[in-house]
This record gives C-alpha cells, sequence and structure tokens, in this order.
C-alpha cells in the first residue's frame, strides 16, 4: 500500500510510547525509524517547513491530544444538527486534494495520530451529560477511513457510539468499508466527486466507480449513508457533467437508503487560500474569485447552488448546503 512506504519515519510523544495503541501501531511498521520527540508541535509546528515537499514523504507522529477536544464548526460547513461539533483524532491526510483547506491551515503535512482516544470519549460522555444530544463529526481534519486498515480508529469511534444519544459522522472518500460494524448511530458520509475532478484535484483517492461501490457495500451492511458532492468544482462543463454524475449515482443507488445530500461550490478561508497559492501549482487557484467575509467564493457562487438546487430537487428533503 503506498502509505506504509511513506511511514518510514515515526516520531512518537516520550509520554506515549508505553501507550498500548502506540505499540500496536509501532508493530505495523517494523522497519519503520522510530524517533521520540517531546511534544509533537515541537516536529509539527514550525514554519520553516515545506507542506508540498513533506507530502511526497508523509511521516507520522504520534501524540497525546491535549484539550480542547470538541470544537465548534465554522460557518464554511453544512450543519446538520443544531448541536453540531467536531473532533480531531487525526490531523492531515493520506489524500492529496488541491483543495483541500488543511494546506493552509498547518505549516507540515505529516499526520499526527493522537492515540489517547479514551480522553476523547470521556470528553463526550461529559458533553452528553450536560445536553440531549450531540452530533459530531470526526473525520473533518482528516479523512480517518482512508487508514482505517492500519489505524482502526473509526471502528473503536463505531463502537464508543452504541447505546448513546450520538450521531457520529465520519466523512470520507475511502472505499475500504469492509470492517465497519453496524451501528445506526454512525453516518458515514461519502464524498463524490465526478472523476475528471478526482483524476485531477483529489490525488491518491478512489474514483467515483469505486466510491459508489463502497455506498452500496453499506447499504447491504444497514447502514444509511450520506452523499457529499462538495466542494462543487468549476471544470469545464461542470453542469452537465455534475448532473450525469447525480444521475448516475441514482441509478445505482436507491434515494430511499441515502439520508442526507450535502452540497456546496468550493470556498475556503482567505488566509488560508493565500497561503495555499504560494505553493501550490494548480489552476484551481486561478479562477475568478471573490472575497467575501474572509472566505475566498466562486463569483457566481449562488448560482452554482441553486443550479444544484435545482438538479437535486427529487431530494429536496435530504438537503443540506452552505
Ligand atoms: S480527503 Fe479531505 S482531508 Fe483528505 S486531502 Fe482531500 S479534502 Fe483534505
Amino acid at each position: 500500500m503506498q502509505y506504509l512506504n511513506d511511514f518510514s519515519h515515526i516520531y512518537v510523544e516520550e509520554d506515549i510510547k508505553n501507550n498500548p495503541f502506540t505499540k500496536e501501531i509501532l508493530s505495523k511498521f517494523p522497519k519503520a525509524e522510530i524517533i521520540e520527540i517531546e511534544h509533537y508541535k515541537d516536529k509539527f509546528n514550525p514554519y520553516s517547513q515545506n507542506f508540498r515537499a513533506q507530502k511526497n514523504s508523509q511521516k507520522l507522529i504520534l501524540a497525546q491530544k491535549e484539550p480542547p477536544f470538541l470544537y465548534e464548526a465554522s460557518d464554511l460547513i453544512q450543519k446538520q444538527d443544531k448541536n453540531f461539533l467536531y473532533t480531531t483524532p487525526m490531523l492531515n491526510c493520506i489524500y492529496d486534494c488541491h483543495y483541500c483547506f488543511l494546506q493552509g491551515m498547518y505549516p507540515s503535512s505529516n499526520v499526527v495520530l493522537f492515540v489517547n482516544l479514551e480522553d476523547f470519549f470521556d470528553e463526550v460522555e461529559k458533553y452528553l451529560k450536560t445536553h440531549n444530544n450531540l452530533f459530531l463529526s470526526i473525520s473533518y481534519d482528516t479523512d480517518i477511513l482512508a487508514v482505517e486498515n492500519i489505524f482502526g480508529i473509526a471502528k473503536k469511534w463505531i463502537e464508543f457510539a452504541k447505546d448513546k444519544p450520538l450521531k457520529i459522522e465520519i466523512r470520507t472518500k475511502a472505499v475500504n468499508v469492509e470492517k465497519l460494524p453496524l451501528n445506526e448511530n454512525v453516518i458515514l458520509s461519502f464524498s463524490l466527486s465526478p472523476d475528471e475532478v478526482v483524476s485531477k484535484y483529489e490525488l491518491k483517492t478512489p474514483n467515483l466507480n469505486q466510491r459508489i461501490k463502497a455506498i452500496k457495500k453499506v447499504i447491504a451492511k444497514g447502514y444509511k449513508p450520506s452523499i457529499a458532492i462538495d466542494p462543487i468544482i468549476k471544470i469545464p462543463n461542470y453542469k452537465k457533467i455534475y448532473k450525469e454524475m447525480i444521475d448516475k449515482i441514482f441509478t445505482e443507488i436507491n434515494p430511499k437508503d441515502i439520508e442526507s445530500i450535502i452540497f456546496g461550490t468550493f470556498r475556503m478561508n482567505s488566509t488560508q487560500f493565500k497561503t495555499i497559492k504560494k505553493s501550490l501549482v494548480s489552476d484551481l487557484m486561478y479562477y475568478p474569485y471573490k472575497i467575501e467575509n474572509k472566505k475566498v467564493l466562486y463569483e457566481d457562487d449562488k448560482e452554482i447552488i441553486e443550479y444544484f438546487k435545482e438538479i437535486l430537487s427529487n431530494y429536496k428533503e435530504k438537503l443540506f448546503y452552505v
């Protein structure tokens, strides 16, 4: 697998070197060079790093998350519940999407995995003592399913969410869903793009057919997944291409089996956009954009949203968009 080569070096915080989960992960990389560090930020935060260069050979950092564990989501994402929060069991991603905000958010593209999952779970339990419910997105600053075969974090969260007033959303482009246990409190949210977008802007990710196949597999298991068409990218002829994709999806999948359809145009915090533009070579950074409330948006973003509302109008009650 591609990512096993990437983790040729693993940095481990001294305080968690004896954590059983740390040991389990290290045992999967017998050839990796293990380097002890005091704190993950010593390795991750220095601004002299080159995000794009590191992306070609990502290293793994095993660390301990400190509070806070739960975060309010920004207005750039579609909130599917009023008690909507997100958490970060991992930072960064093995995929390489040109439009990914993480490129502008972190100085390093190395992957940080927090091994103290129990502390995340304790925080969620605490939150649930004072609130009726929680909708928690756990794959926001990463794609945790992309590395599920080595870390198995999604499975642990799925098991944790059982019998709690808790909905967990796992947003993903990955397709390795075979080992996921069923839990109706979990929404697997598959991000779908036409292959024209996948091949040019979503590097290292599975193609559209593979993702549709994964959706069918989880439906057969008993899941009711969501579909995320987000971000919509204005490739040439995009209206026709996205319409054909939506037709294809619902020829293969019964809309009744889908929980919700989430969509949104390309958008990004303007500071992150500026940072990314300095190092990413991609025509994506050079469309005619406008800046509104510190967000970079397509000039005709509202028209695009209207178009998608129209072509998705058969599924009106399932739509969430920004
Ligand atoms: S899959 Fe998501 S988190 Fe990963 S690179 Fe793409 S946009 Fe970023």
